[in-house]
């Protein structure tokens, strides 16, 4: 199996870094937890569907695009091994597969950077916070098995937010 070839897609080009050929920003937890407080905040339940769709929708469309360069990557579960890899190379943190298929799936991350941004700047909340990581895996599953946004829903059902020992995931399709 030809496994993912990082001198190759993750690059410089002058001073922006890309993914795949794609810009991408880079943010610390000062920023990135800020804009989840700011949306959930102002928005409530609206900004936090805005974070979870942004996540899923770019998601979705690379991982389609990368997946379409890496055709002997085979097997759903290696695709998603593929997908936590780069999750972790990117900094985002460690995402396991508990059980995976075409109607969802469980997941469970022991670490993330929105778990240690949100803890170092805000402490323990009352609800399970990690709704980029939400987005994340349904626009992952969605390009796995070929389904269009939105397909997957993705519930987090403990969180190292809420002082949960893990973050788990629980994915369901219509
Ligand atoms: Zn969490």
């Amino acid at each position: 199996m030809r496994s993912l070839n990082w001198q190759k897609e993750l690059g410089r080009d002058g001073h922006r870094v890309k993914f795949s050929g794609r810009p991408v920003a880079m943010h610390c937890h000062h920023y990135n937890i800020n804009l989840q407080k700011t949306l959930e905040d102002t928005l409530g339940e609206q900004g936090v569907l805005l974070l979870y769709r942004a996540s899923e929708e770019a998601i979705l469309e690379d991982f389609r695009s990368i997946l379409g360069q890496y055709e002997s990557i085979k097997s759903e579960k290696s695709k998603f091994e593929m997908a936590a890899l780069m999750f972790q190379n990117s900094g985002m943190g460690i995402i396991r597969v508990q059980a995976l298929g075409p109607d969802g799936g469980v997941f469970v991350s022991p670490s993330n950077h929105h778990v240690t941004g949100w803890l170092a700047k805000h402490g323990r909340r009352a609800t399970p916070g990690c709704h980029f990581v939400r987005g994340w895996i349904a626009g992952i599953l969605e390009a796995i098995y070929d389904r269009p946004l939105g397909y997957y829903a993705v519930e987090e059902q403990a969180c190292k937010m809420v002082r949960d020992g893990e973050c788990v995931f629980v994915v369901e399709g219509p």
